[in-house]
């Protein structure tokens, strides 16, 4: 199945730590050239540095998702380099709070990244897969794309939409030859629960995470369900998989 993948390219967004890293690794383990995306180049130049040892070509494109022009002019970059094969659209951020305690700045933040962000990396690619009649999206949404949770109620309006979006472009893209697939992790140990500004859910939050090992996934686990479903012959099109950890209900 690697096959499949040797020597083509992915642009990998929110590469910098969690789900994003471990795909960036893992996707580099079956011979992809990559490009990665996040808004901290430090953490991008060591994961390149990291990378260099499996030979794979490795371009990094700082930037903010949520910002338009910039990612339009990311999207011109990958565009005069030849395009990409596969977007794994994953950066995101999750600020959840009571929506009594009324922090619109956050809710805007989530629906800036998580939505618009989303768009803007598709939108950057897509017309290029489809002139060329191939290529592939993946979006991480959660399983906050099926299910709602306490207090995560824009959150898991972002992840709603992620899905949404996903299955309709799904639909789209298939005379274009590009496949479309949605992951939604459920609790995967990374840095996601440090974006929550509310600190008494944050501490929740973490408490949580860290309390039973069969409660939460890591990110390679989603890495693998990503490389899964990038490898699959052209026919096969993964349309959505759900990772839940063993022990979540
Ligand atoms: P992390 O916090 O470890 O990673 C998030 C990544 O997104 C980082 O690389 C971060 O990079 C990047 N990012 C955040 N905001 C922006 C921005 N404005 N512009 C560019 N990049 C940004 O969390 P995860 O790995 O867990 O999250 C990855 C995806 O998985 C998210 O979409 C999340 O919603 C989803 N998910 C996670 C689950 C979990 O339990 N962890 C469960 C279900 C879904 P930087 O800060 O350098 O910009």
């Amino acid at each position: 199945q690697s096959e499949q993948l040797q020597g083509k390219k992915a642009w990998i967004t929110g590469a910098s730590s969690g789900i994003g890293k471990a795909t960036a690794h893992r996707l580099a383990a079956a011979g992809m050239n990559l490009v990665l995306s996040a808004r901290r180049l430090e953490r991008l130049e060591t994961l390149a540095q990291a990378l260099k040892a499996t030979g794979v070509e490795v371009t990094l494109e700082p930037v903010d998702v949520s910002d338009r022009a910039a990612m339009a002019a990311v999207g011109e970059r990958i565009a005069a380099a030849g395009g990409v094969d596969l977007l794994v659209n994953n950066a995101g951020t999750m600020p959840i709070s009571p929506i009594l305690s009324g922090r619109v700045d956050e809710w805007e933040q989530m629906i800036d990244v998580n939505i618009k962000g989303v768009l803007y990396a598709i939108h950057a690619v897509y017309s290029g897969m489809a002139e060329r009649k191939q290529g592939h999206i993946i979006n991480i949404s959660s399983v906050a794309a099926r299910t709602t949770f306490q207090s995560a109620g824009v959150y898991a309006g972002t992840k709603h939409a992620v899905r949404a979006i996903s299955d309709t472009l799904r639909k789209e893209a298939i005379r274009y030859g590009v496949r479309v697939t949605d992951i939604q992790p459920g609790s995967v140990a990374t840095e996601l629960p440090d974006s929550i500004q509310h600190e008494k859910i944050r501490n929740a939050v973490k408490a949580n995470l860290y309390a039973d090992p069969k409660g939460v996934l890591q990110p390679e686990d989603i890495a693998e369900a990503i490389y899964y479903a990038a490898s699959q012959p052209e026919h096969v099109d993964v349309s959505e998989l759900l990772i839940r950890p063993q022990s979540m209900e």
